[in-house]
């Protein structure tokens, strides 16, 4: 049975140490960029905690080192009827069992990707981020008097650890040098989600740090330079990064998959698509039926060791079988036995505030100092620590 794994998410990443020892006669990986981010390290990375490749899985090696395929290429469509997929660059590739862990990126409208620049950015692609900081890390460098405004859009977890990771890394890059930090957002609170404790205490971090705060500013249209809302209010920025939320991609309601309302692939609790059996799909582009948790690494982390048994159980039962396509669907449907997965209902977050220091939210519970970010650090690298061997 060929097994095609699409996308090198957390998810991906860690079953594909194990599925080796599954009853498949090849296993293809195909995802783009070469490397891909740990979410955790991300805002330690942009504060320059970590080096790149700390931070990164290099696929290639992960595929040489388990002994499967990889494609380094975008998936950019799912033909289910004839089990096969196109690649970015025209190659189709056929596949007995399909996984999805393709991540997402924030949800940006038209006019976004018309004046998309160096300088008002997502996010997501991170590699793409991570390009247009350093072009803009070097006008800075060109222009020493120039006082620059950063801004981020998006008061969640990850805007607020990257504006405060940006800034971390100008203050050391440049000490004394001056800059301004804008936090932009819709809702009227930060960490929308976290317990009022947490929020109250990350706001008082904002203001403590100097951080600019706009709050109700639901972004109508952005230009290079400049942030205008759907109230006529406008933000005049240097440097802006979109951090909000979680869009799918177009493939996904292209293809005849069963999605959620938002466009997710919309899986059941064994992470297989409610509409095919041989596609699964994990992290943040799996949208569980009927409820689904929320966009997070550690979801997808916790997903892994499930997504790993079922996939390896659906090549016992097709290897069992010699059907044709329907009929061997069929049979997998009625007679292997898989895994479920139970989403937790609450998870730790430990915030990273730029420096050495993080707040921890946990349920109505909040924490912080130093040590909450050496705490982090820890799960963060042992996270890491197994993937030895496998880093650029
Ligand atoms: C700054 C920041 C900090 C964050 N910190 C945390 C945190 O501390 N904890 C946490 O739980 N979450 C965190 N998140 C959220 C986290 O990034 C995501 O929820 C998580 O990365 C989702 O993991 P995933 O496995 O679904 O996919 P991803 O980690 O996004 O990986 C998807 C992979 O698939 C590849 N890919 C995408 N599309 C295609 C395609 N069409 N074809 C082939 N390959 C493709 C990508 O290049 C990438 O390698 C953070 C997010 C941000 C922005």
């Amino acid at each position: 049975m060929k097994l095609v794994l699409v996308g090198g998410g957390h998810a991906h990443a860690l079953a594909a140490r194990q599925l080796a020892t599954g009853k498949f006669s090849q296993i293809t990986l195909v995802s783009a960029p070469r490397s891909t981010p740990y979410s955790g390290m991300l805002p330690g990375l942009l504060a320059g905690h970590y080096q790149f490749a700390q931070a990164h899985i290099d696929l290639k090696k992960l595929a040489d080192k388990y002994q499967f395929e990889f494609i380094e290429q975008r998936m950019s469509a799912i033909d289910c009827q004839n089990q096969q997929l196109t690649l970015d660059n025209g190659q189709q590739l056929d596949w007995d069992l399909l996984s999805l862990d393709t991540g997402s990126t924030p949800p940006l409208p038209k006019w976004f990707y018309q004046n998309e620049s160096n300088n008002l950015v997502s996010i997501k692609p991170v590699e793409k981020f991570l390009e247009c900081w350093q072009t803009f890390l070097e006008k800075l460098k060109q222009q020493p008097q120039w006082k620059a405004k950063i801004a981020v859009i998006g008061s969640g977890a990850g805007g607020i650890e990257t504006l405060l990771a940006l800034q971390y890394e100008l203050s050391q890059r440049w000490p004394g040098r001056e800059f301004e930090y804008c936090l932009i957002y819709r809702s009227s609170n930060v960490l929308a989600g976290h317990c009022s404790a947490v929020q109250s205490r990350m706001a008082k971090l904002l203001r403590q740090r100097h951080i600019h705060q706009v709050s109700g500013f639901a972004l109508k249209q952005a230009e290079p330079d400049k942030l205008i809302a759907e109230d006529g209010r406008s933000e005049l920025v240097d440097f802006s990064v979109v951090c909000t939320g979680a869009k799918a991609p177009s493939w996904a309601t292209d293809s005849e998959l069963d999605t959620c309302e938002r466009g997710f692939v919309q899986v059941n609790q064994h992470l297989q698509s409610t509409s095919h059996p041989k596609v699964f799909a994990a992290g943040d582009i799996a949208s569980i039926y009927p409820i689904s948790p929320p966009k997070a690494g550690v979801y997808a982390v916790r997903q892994a060791p499930i997504l790993t048994e079922n996939l390896k159980q659906m090549a016992v039962a097709g290897s069992d079988v010699s059907l044709n396509n329907s009929e061997s669907e069929l049979a997998v449907e009625l007679s292997v036995k898989l895994e479920s997965y139970q989403a937790q209902q609450h998870f730790l977050s430990l915030l990273s505030c730029g420096d050495r220091y993080a707040i921890a939210s946990w349920r109505n519970l909040a924490l912080q100092g130093r040590w909450v970010w050496y705490w982090k650090d820890y799960i963060d690298r042992k996270f890491m620590n197994q993937f030895p061997g496998t880093r650029l």
